[in-house]
């Protein structure tokens, strides 16, 4: 019956608000809990402070001399604030972050106790890290990796009810040298992208550029439902999504839900949540509700792609953790709803340094026009080369789900560029500028380029991959994903790019063209090369569907096990090889743990699938049915003949589930595939429609079923009550 879910009702509508908290000044509680430069030096000999900063502008090693007084002044500094415990955090191939809690504590011969943390312990860890994934790199009898700081992210103390822990964002890697992490290539790709980078700008003229790093700011999208409902759903606590629910009736059409005024309970949590963001140095700037009921988003000023990642997996967790204290949870699913709008991560990246600025600003001057064009043809092929790649960055089971589904980008890989930069790409190709001073040649040495307007009104929704003024959006990327892996990808297609694009300069400019015709030649042949990744219509719509592959000859991987097959081409090991990102290795194994976590998942959700139709959904079918079968059996005692459709339809609907969930067990049985790719065609081809044809079935059931006899939590109630 239904009595629980009547009872979560009235305790939600009857509970009591949490008091906000009267808001901080943000200049008192700024980065309050992290251990940053301005710390360091009221609190370290200056010459271990000039040491260390250098290390943080430069990215080199930690001299090991400083480790140690380092590591002191950040233990009295963590201690000070009640810390008790260290952890090294650090973040395995699965999207989490792990961490590994160590006491200060330190036991004297004599069994008194004192607090010590060396520069050793500071600069290395041992996690035991045979429970994280490493697909096959390490053989199980030294299955350890150490960490190590990352001393370019700032330590910080994280507040928890089991008291405050100094945090310290560290690589990942086996004794032999290979990544177990997402941060281990990341700090690579930025590396590649900035050589190369320099080169390019070195050939346009600069003689004084400074290191070039990537930018990320982060759109965070996420769902908040009372946790009264989800301890009633067990598909919302163990998968993060629902499995099982028939859409509402009062659904998207409410579209002012969008940037509409944000329930109060939900603004206090934001606005806790905001608080504990400032005291660890996390710029959070804009929140508002999103399309679908019951859907926020939180956007952080964009950082350093490094320390932005960091951050980006420390603002999901503080997310979970604050929507625990409200009596909230927070679903950070791609799809939590079928049939309501998904949740992503918008990833805005840029690139750019100290001494030239952001690189792909247009600028004002006709010479960063003519840069910012080099740049932006580097991402054009890029994004055409290795589309599939990007495609194979954002794969999970969960994202599956959203790609191409509800007001969701396609998973198809296309560059949105806004009309007036696509003409001039177009003209560059065409060689058709009114203003070129030789037929077939832009001249970029006078200002030809219009003015490139940072209209929002000028954007496409529908795109995977928007350049929106200043930077690109990656917006395919799914709500539940740690950001490091489209962000190595896109570091690392540039840095190929870059070098490409690099070389070809340099011998036009050998033949003696000058910088401004050979960057128009480079250009050109990027535009014939790889321009068919322009797309600036509708990439919702079929025909782009159909074009997109026909006619531009452009992947549609629609599904995990299409996508990630894609990280064994030879193309994709051969550029992760040559910029020194990955070795094949290293690469070989990421494919292993992707594809095991895209099977697992999968299972784990059908076995949760079968065991809610069989023993919560089931039932109450049968239940109802007896109740009506009953009322008709005593009515017609009475000699009055009662309508007896319904009780067929719900008892075919329940024969239905019966088989189908049958199905599903029997097909879960297969076991011996050749290959991990079949295994995962196979979860894709047949597990899931299977999985989806038990959930019709059920749906349709609650279609028919009395209300009070319904066990779970409805759409309509998880969706707006509050
Ligand atoms: P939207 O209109 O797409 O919802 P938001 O303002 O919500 O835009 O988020 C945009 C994100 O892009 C913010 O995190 C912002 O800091 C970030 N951003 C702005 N400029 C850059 C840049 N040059 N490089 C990277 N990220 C940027
Ligand atoms: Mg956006």
């Amino acid at each position: 019956g239904n009595e629980a879910r009547v009872q979560a009702v009235h305790t939600i509508t009857n509970r009591e608000l949490m008091p906000p908290k009267a808001p901080a000044r943000l200049e008192d509680i700024w980065a309050e809990n992290v251990f940053d430069l301005p710390k360091m030096k009221a609190s370290l000999p200056k010459a271990v402070f000039k040491s260390i900063k250098n290390t943080i502008v430069t990215g080199q090693t930690l001299d090991p001399s400083a480790a140690d007084a380092v590591a002191t002044a950040m233990r009295d500094w963590a201690m000070s604030k009640g810390a008790l415990y260290y952890a090294h955090v650090f973040y395995p191939m699965t999207n989490l972050t792990a961490e590994k809690h160590d006491g200060f504590i330190s036991v004297q011969g004599d069994g008194t106790v004192i607090s010590e943390f060396s520069g050793k312990v500071l600069v290395q860890g041992e996690p035991d890290g045979s429970s994280f994934p490493n697909g096959g790199i390490r053989d199980t009898f030294e299955a350890r990796g150490y960490t190590g700081w990352d001393v370019t992210s700032p330590a910080y103390i994280m507040d928890t009810d089991n008291g405050s822990t100094l945090c310290i964002p560290t690589v990942f890697v086996s004794w032999t040298g290979e990544a177990l992490d997402k941060k281990v290539p990341l700090l690579r790709s930025i590396s590649a992208m900035g050589k190369a980078a320099k080169k390019v700008l070195n050939l346009l003229g600069h003689t004084d550029v400074a290191p070039v790093n990537s930018s990320c700011g982060a759109e965070q999208e996420y769902f908040l439902v009372d946790a009264n409902f989800v301890s009633q759903r067990p598909d919302l606590m163990l998968a993060g999504r629902t499995l099982f629910g028939k859409s509402p009736a009062k659904g998207q059409e409410f579209d002012d839900h969008y940037f509409g005024a944000i329930p109060e309970r939900v603004q206090v949590f934001m606005q806790d949540v905001e608080t504990t963001l400032y005291k660890l140095g996390i710029p959070a700037k804009t929140r508002h509700n999103e399309v679908a009921p019951g859907q926020f988003e939180i956007a952080p000023f964009f950082e350093a792609a490094n320390v932005a990642s960091d951050h980006q997996q420390l603002l999901m967790t503080v997310l979970r953790h604050t929507a625990k204290k409200h009596g909230f949870t927070c679903l950070l699913h791609e799809k939590p709803f079928a049939g309501i709008n998904g949740s992503g991560k918008h990833v805005n990246w840029s690139v750019g340094n100290a001494t030239q600025g952001n690189l792909l600003d247009p600028g004002d001057s006709p010479h960063d026009n003519a840069q910012f064009l080099v740049f932006c043809g580097a991402v054009i092929r890029g994004v055409h080369k290795y589309g599939p790649l990007m495609r194979a960055a954002i794969a999970t089971a969960s994202n599956d789900h959203r790609l191409g589904a509800n007001e969701a980008p396609p998973a198809i890989m296309s560059v949105y560029l806004g009309s007036q930069l696509e003409e001039v790409f177009e003209q560059i190709k065409t060689g058709t500028v009114k203003e070129s001073t030789q037929k077939g040649v832009m001249d970029l040495g006078v200002d030809v380029l219009p003015h490139l307007t940072k209209d929002a009104g000028d954007r496409n929704r529908t795109s995977p991959f928007a350049f929106t003024g200043n930077r690109f959006e990656f917006r395919a990327v799914g709500s539940s994903q740690s950001v490091s892996g489209p962000l190595i990808v896109l570091n690392t297609m540039l840095a190929d790019s870059l070098e490409w694009v690099g070389n070809r300069l340099e011998s036009e400019l050998g033949k003696g063209l000058d910088l401004n015709t050979a960057i128009v030649t480079v250009l050109k042949e990027v535009m014939e090369e790889h321009g068919a990744v322009i797309f600036g219509g509708n990439g919702y719509s079929e025909e782009w569907h159909k074009m997109a592959v026909e006619e531009r000859g452009l992947s549609n991987l629609p599904t995990t096990a299409d996508a990630l097959p894609m990280l064994k081409t030879d193309e994709v090991a051969d550029l992760f090889k040559k910029t020194g990102v990955l070795t094949p290795v290293e690469l070989e194994s990421r494919f292993e743990v992707y594809a095991e976590q895209y099977i697992l998942s999968i299972e784990v959700e059908s076995k949760l699938v079968i065991s809610m139709a069989e023993t919560m959904i089931y039932p109450a079918a049968v239940e109802y049915l007896s109740k009506l079968s009953s009322t008709i059996t005593s009515l017609s005692g009475l000699g009055i003949n009662f309508e007896k459709a319904t009780a067929q339809t719900i008892a075919d609907l329940a024969g239905s589930l019966v088989e189908a969930t049958a199905e599903l067990k029997a097909a879960l049985k297969h076991h011996d595939f050749a290959t991990t790719e079949d295994h995962m065609t196979y979860c894709a081809k047949t597990i899931r429609p299977l999985m989806d044809k038990v959930r019709g079935v059920a749906d349709a059931l609650e279609g028919h079923i009395a209300d009070s006899f319904w066990p779970l939590p409805t759409y309509q109630e998880m969706l707006f009550i509050k």
